[in-house]
């Protein structure tokens, strides 16, 4: 079992050096810890290789732009330093953080435009998200807390801030015995769980929220794509809540989750089924191929 994550063996790219894992650290006035002035990346390299790698550095960059807060590396400097770390700690198969932020500097207010933008790079081990769920169907609370308004933060940027409500419903869920939380939108629909979007599954076709109001997951747009070549009809929608109770199959997508299996949410039961067996494998080849 590792130690806590500030403490372990293994080098850290920091703002373009590696620095060793302890080293790694910021002052408590860095701008982020008081404002969340911060975006981030969660990549997986399988068997050597960094799925959608590129995608990622891009969106990393991208969620720095929404945020007023430029990303001071393209994403081909980006992709090469994750190759360094991955290099420098000897890992294949990881878990990969990329993190940018406002750092300390001359403001320490809520206006920090003097301040320098910071990047990190992290790499380490990581197995299933979910842990023994994954296969068995995982177990999700419904939150108490709404996915906001686009006009009221921006939605499509991976950044800090927006996880507030996230750290606080998967908490909730698991006091409940669940695994994670489903988010409903302000306006009542539902949107997606605390670190990844939501399928389900209608007489054998594919239903997703439509993604204009949270993030709009890498890896749901590549299983889009490929239930799509494979001859699904995915309908991207709104979906109601009381829908809940029709669909025969649920699952999770993202880099973490990959297709993680939903066997229930709040009262509503799904079972593992065929279609979702048939994606959650052919994605585990696609990250793999
Ligand atoms: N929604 C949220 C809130 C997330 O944190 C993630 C994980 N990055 C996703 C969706 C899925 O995104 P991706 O497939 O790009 O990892």
């Amino acid at each position: 079992m590792a130690g806590n994550y500030d403490d372990r063996d293994g080098k850290i790219w920091m703002d373009g050096v590696l620095v060793d894992w302890r080293d790694a650290k910021v002052h408590v006035l860095t701008h982020a810890l008081h404002y969340a002035s911060s975006v981030f990346e969660g990549e997986r390299c399988y068997d050597g290789k960094i799925f959608k790698g590129h995608e990622h550095s891009l969106r990393l960059i991208e969620s720095g732009r929404l945020l007023d807060m430029p990303v001071p590396y393209s994403a081909e400097e980006l992709d090469a330093a994750k190759e360094e770390v991955l290099k420098a700690n000897g890992l294949t198969n990881a878990y990969i953080r990329a993190v940018a932020w406002r750092a300390s500097g001359p403001d320490m207010g809520v206006s920090a435009s003097r301040n320098p933008v910071s990047v990190a790079i992290v790499a380490w081990e990581w197995g299933s998200y979910y842990g023994d769920a994954k296969w068995q169907g995982a177990k999700l609370d419904i939150s108490k807390w709404k996915r906001p308004d686009p006009d009221t933060i921006p939605a499509a940027a991976k950044a800090a801030g927006l996880y507030m409500i996230c750290t606080m419903s998967k908490h909730a869920a698991e006091a409940k015995g669940c695994s994670d939380a489903l988010f409903y939108d302000w306006e009542g629909y539902v949107a997606e769980a605390t670190g990844a979007n939501i399928f389900f599954v209608k007489d054998g076709e594919i239903h997703t929220p439509l993604a204009d109001r949270f993030l709009n997951g890498i890896t749901r747009q590549t299983i889009i794509q490929m239930a799509r070549d494979k001859g699904f009809t995915v309908h991207e929608r709104r979906i109601r809540p009381e829908e809940l109770s029709d669909f025969s199959e649920c699952w999770l997508t993202g880099t973490a989750a990959e297709v993680t299996p939903v066997g229930q949410i709040g009262e509503h039961h799904y079972q593992v089924g065929q279609t979702t067996r048939d994606i959650a494998e052919s994605y585990e080849a696609l990250v793999r191929a």
